[in-house]
């Protein structure tokens, strides 16, 4: 019967740690429901996690990692194009994505020859040339949306119903349509999967994959987002699984300090024994993730604002190396005066691991949903910084909904900058942290918020939650359906 086969799902994530992880989070909570599973990579994105899928392996789990032939120089790309660092430019962009898509051919035939044969496949939504692959192959394929529910929504139903089309300017506002309030957004807070000039194809063909996909995963959970959840799920036609927050798969402290081993640009033991010195929620961790480089003034502005404002942090700094001298200098200066105040992390920071430390009490973030997530999940508040995409509705449901954060005061994405153009200044790095770190009633409201969320993301994770159930129901989904044809995935 279809019940008795076994199942193996291919995982097929976009290939850039920020959104490997969360799927190698939800791959192990799948596995460990006794499913196999095969992941995708390739080589070079492999290296950039290899402590992680190290401790995969060590759990022994079923979990096989493909490392795919990336057919770069086919593609004509420069040289470390693949870097996804870089983002976002958009030059890049263009080419990440069109490279992504030369992966079509070798997965279909590493998948053809797989025994067991795979019964279902997950792919990041941006993986619409997957489609195609799952449907040679004949198999129920799953939309995996590692972005927040508000977003997906918002994307999903002004495209469907052409919101945008007599919208002059992007900063003019339209009421998103099928939500019992009334919410407004803009071109520039809600643009949409890839709209910007030359992505149409591509575009195109995200919607139509997401369109004829069987399902749709989710990280996120029910509990912080419940209305977008509702409404998404109405108007979406199919079903749905809320399975985050992914990264509370890994809640144990202890363990994750292994996540973040031999990638990390720092110490460890030294931060922890840094962290370990410091007082309970005073210290401020400061990191915009993989965004790329900022202004050299953008980065003096965060400087004197942190200093200003007489907290401990934490300052993730991306590419260093790639400032001038005279950046490396003020820098070196920089942390000599801050003293034991600080610790500034060039590089990849084990940032799990930071924000779910004790003594952490506030993040300045550039409202990724992985780090809000984390965020959330850590019970940290937060101070918004939105740049692009999906991060200017998180911040609204950070500061608007959930009210564990406050936001810095950026009104427009990173595109609408000027050049010379510094949207943040000192003043406003120091007021925003003095406010969240202090000891007004308003603070301490947030905080208890913030503990009270990260009580219901636990919850959603542990047996009996929401996202705990729903895994149990795609699971059961993937066992009804595994014998069976695709279903509109077909069409
Ligand atoms: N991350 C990290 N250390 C870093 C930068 C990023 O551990 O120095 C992790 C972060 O914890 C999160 C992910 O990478 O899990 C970034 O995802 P997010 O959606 O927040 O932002 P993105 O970088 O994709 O814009």
């Amino acid at each position: 019967t279809a019940a008795a086969a076994p199942l193996h799902v291919v995982i097929v994530p976009l290939l850039a740690q920020g959104h490997m992880i969360p799927m190698i989070d939800m791959a192990q909570l799948l596995a460990e429901r006794g499913v196999l599973v095969t992941f995708i990579t390739t080589a070079v994105n492999a290296s950039r996690i290899m402590p992680i899928i190290d401790r995969v392996h060590q759990s022994h789990l079923p979990i096989n990692f493909i490392e795919l032939p990336f057919p770069a120089a086919e593609a004509g790309l420069p040289e470390g194009c693949e870097n996804w660092d870089l983002l976002p430019s958009k030059e890049l962009y263009k080419n990440f994505f069109d490279a992504l898509f030369l992966l079509r051919n070798p997965l279909e035939q590493h998948l053809k020859d797989l025994n067991p044969r795979p019964t279902c496949m997950i792919n990041d939504m941006f993986n619409a040339w997957t489609a195609d692959v799952a449907k040679a192959l004949n198999i129920r394929r799953l939309v995996f949306h590692g972005t927040s529910c508000i977003y997906v929504f918002c994307c999903y139903i002004l495209q469907k119903h052409n919101i945008y089309e007599k919208v002059t300017d992007d900063a003019e506002e339209v009421i998103v349509p099928d939500l019992p309030t009334t919410v407004r957004v803009s071109i520039m807070h809600a643009p949409g999967w890839l709209n910007v000039p030359g992505f149409k194809q591509l575009r195109d063909e995200v919607l139509h994959a997401e369109e004829t996909a069987d399902g749709v995963v989710m990280n996120t959970l029910d509990e912080i987002e419940p209305m977008f959840v509702e409404a998404y799920k109405k108007v979406v036609g199919k079903d749905v699984w809320t399975v985050g927050p992914l990264c509370l798969y890994d809640k144990d402290f202890s363990s994750r300090i292994v996540r973040g081993n031999k990638l990390a640009a720092v110490d460890q033991d030294r931060m922890l024994s840094w962290l370990d010195s410091m007082e309970e929620r005073s210290v401020l961790y400061v990191s915009f993730s993989t965004l790329g480089k900022m202004k050299v003034g953008q980065i003096f502005e965060i400087g004197a604002g942190l200093e200003a404002s007489g907290v401990p942090f934490i300052w993730v700094i991306r590419g260093v190396e790639k400032y001038s001298l005279e950046v490396v200098k003020w820098l070196e200066g920089f942390e000599e005066r801050m003293g034991l105040r600080s610790l500034v992390i060039k590089g990849w920071a084990p940032q799990a691991v930071i924000l779910s430390h004790k003594v952490v009490g506030g993040f300045i973030t550039h409202c990724g949903w992985n780090s809000t997530l984390e965020a959330v999940s850590a019970g940290v508040p937060m101070i918004t910084w939105p740049h692009f995409a999906d991060q200017f509705l998180n911040e609204r449901m950070v500061v608007e909904y959930l009210r564990i954060g406050i936001d810095i005061g950026v009104k427009k994405p990173a595109l609408y900058w000027g050049e010379d153009e510094i949207p943040v200044m000192r003043d406003d790095v120091e007021r925003a942290v003095r406010s969240l770190m202090g000891d007004g009633e308003e603070a301490e409201e947030r905080r208890v918020r913030a503990r009270e969320l990260k009580e219901k993301a636990m919850k959603a994770m542990e047996e009996g939650g929401s996202s705990y159930e729903n895994i149990t129901s795609l699971v059961d989904y993937m066992h009804q359906t595994a014998g069976t044809l695709q279903g509109c995935a077909g069409n």
